[in-house]
């Protein structure tokens, strides 16, 4: 998970605090001393963080105690609070308003600029937006052909001059291909550097003056540290950005000074990537994330992730089988087949709170399985689909030769089917729980 040991850490400093009836000054000072250093040890920029513990502090030790709230609640409330407006004030959304509406990307070299241009292209489209890439990037060698293969991915146009023309010519030429082909979104993707230099700043500055994109985007990886804060302060002094795209918060590294970003800079971080995956981005909600930090999980990236991809009416017929507990085999073919569009099943599970993701690694749901799945799935008679508790050894010996597959496939399958149930079960439960925790902090 992304900042898991920054994560863990503040959760045990904070529990220790909700277990006390009274906190007085010094239980806050200790408390503030680990969050000081969990938060240090993550890479979040030392000044930031000495503001954050301030702020906390103060607020902790002068607030009136509400009268819903143990003290050490309160405490929680005011980190959550004070973490979410230390990574930015609420979703900030594009905003295009001409047409087409230009996006610049830029970045470093290796920052995940094209991944993230086809990602950003995928995410427009599902919006109902027109997109089309379009190849700046004329040094690096393969980079437009890279920009093709990701861009048929996500069956989004390429426009490219090929290498010989210049970047700002190219994405004029490619702002006026979309003016001509009803496309309303223009996402330029330029060229990066190892390291910043003035040549390319210019040829960014001189794209900026010839096309005026609206949203000026910086890629960047958050596993490059403080470094990350650095080039965002370089580059917001540059050309004005207008968001930054966090990406390979995947990592597993601290990721921590991803999150001073916007206390350094006042540039909002507008999407997070995690992963390689084209459809591994997501808009950023400060308040989301630091409730993930905090480890209440984050229920409502879930539900919104969910929403894009699966069926409504099917969702609402599924919480219906759930609670009357008629969740068969069919339904649970039906399911993968939903989830697969979701992503890997453990990274959902990060974001539900208190869930163990490790526990499920075994349900996970692996594509070259599915037809396997499928085909067992397929064997049963009806009956079993629906009783799979019926399912002894020369069912399963008859399922498998019917499946081409073997009885401890179809043994591992039904594991999975009743793991799967257990976890939808217990989902349904922290739901729950959720909104009254929600109601208590
Ligand atoms: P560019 O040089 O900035 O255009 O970077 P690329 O788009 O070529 O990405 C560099 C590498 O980072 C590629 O191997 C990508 O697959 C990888 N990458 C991009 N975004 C992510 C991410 O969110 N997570 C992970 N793990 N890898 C990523």
């Amino acid at each position: 998970m992304v900042f898991e040991s920054l994560s863990e850490k503040l959760q045990s400093t904070l529990k220790n605090l909700t277990g006390k009836g009274r906190l007085t000054e010094k239980d806050i000072d200790a408390a503030m001393r680990e969050v000081k250093l969990a938060l240090l040890e993550a890479d979040v920029n030392f000044k930031v963080v000495k503001q954050f513990v301030k702020t906390v502090k103060e607020r902790s030790i002068g607030s009136d105690v509400m009268e819903s709230l143990t003290p050490g609640q309160q405490v929680i409330k005011i980190v959550n609070e004070e973490l979410t407006s230390m990574m930015g004030t609420g979703e900030s959304q594009l905003e295009l308003k001409s047409r087409p509406g230009i996006i610049m990307m830029c970045g470093l070299q290796g920052a995940g600029k094209t991944t993230t241009s086809a990602k950003l292209a995928k995410h427009l489209k599902k919006k109902g937006k027109k997109p089309l890439l379009v190849a700046c990037d004329v040094y690096r060698p393969a980079a437009i052909k890279q920009l093709q293969v990701v861009g048929s991915q996500v069956e989004v146009e390429v426009f490219t001059l090929g290498d010989k023309v210049n970047p700002v010519d190219i994405a004029k030429a490619g702002v006026e291909y979309a003016k001509k082909n009803g496309l309303d979104t223009v996402l330029l993707d330029t060229a990066g550097r190892l390291h910043i230099d003035e040549a390319l700043m210019e040829e960014l500055q001189k794209i900026v003056q010839e096309v005026s994109p609206e949203e000026i985007l910086l890629v960047l990886d958050a596993m490059t540290g403080q470094d990350a804060v650095n080039v965002a302060d370089t580059f917001d002094d540059q050309l004005k950005l207008t968001g930054v795209v966090l990406t390979k918060l995947d990592g597993d590294t601290r990721g921590g000074a991803a999150l001073s970003i916007r206390a350094v800079t006042e540039v909002p971080i507008k999407f997070i990537a995690m992963g390689e995956k084209l459809d591994q981005i997501e808009v950023f909600h400060p308040d989301r994330m630091a409730s993930r930090i905090l480890g209440m999980g984050d229920v409502l990236s879930l539900i919104e992730k969910a929403q894009a991809n699966v069926d409504e009416q099917k969702a609402k017929e599924l919480e219906a089988k759930l609670r009357n507990q008629t969740f068969t085999l069919d339904d649970f073919l039906d399911q993968m087949e939903q989830m697969r569009n979701l992503g890997p099943l453990d990274e959902l599970l990060g974001m539900i709170p208190g869930m163990d993701s490790k526990a499920l690694k075994g349900v996970s749901l692996d594509n070259k399985e599915f037809a396997h799945v499928e085909a067992i799935i397929k064997s049963m008679t009806r009956q079993e689909r629906e009783k799979p508790e019926i399912i002894d050894m020369s069912r399963r010996k008859r399922i498998a030769k019917g499946s081409g597959t073997s009885p401890v496939e179809v043994n591992r399958l039904l594991k999975q089917f009743k793991d799967i149930k257990k976890m939808m079960k217990q989902f349904g439960a922290m739901g729950k729980q959720m909104k009254k925790r929600k109601m208590r902090l």
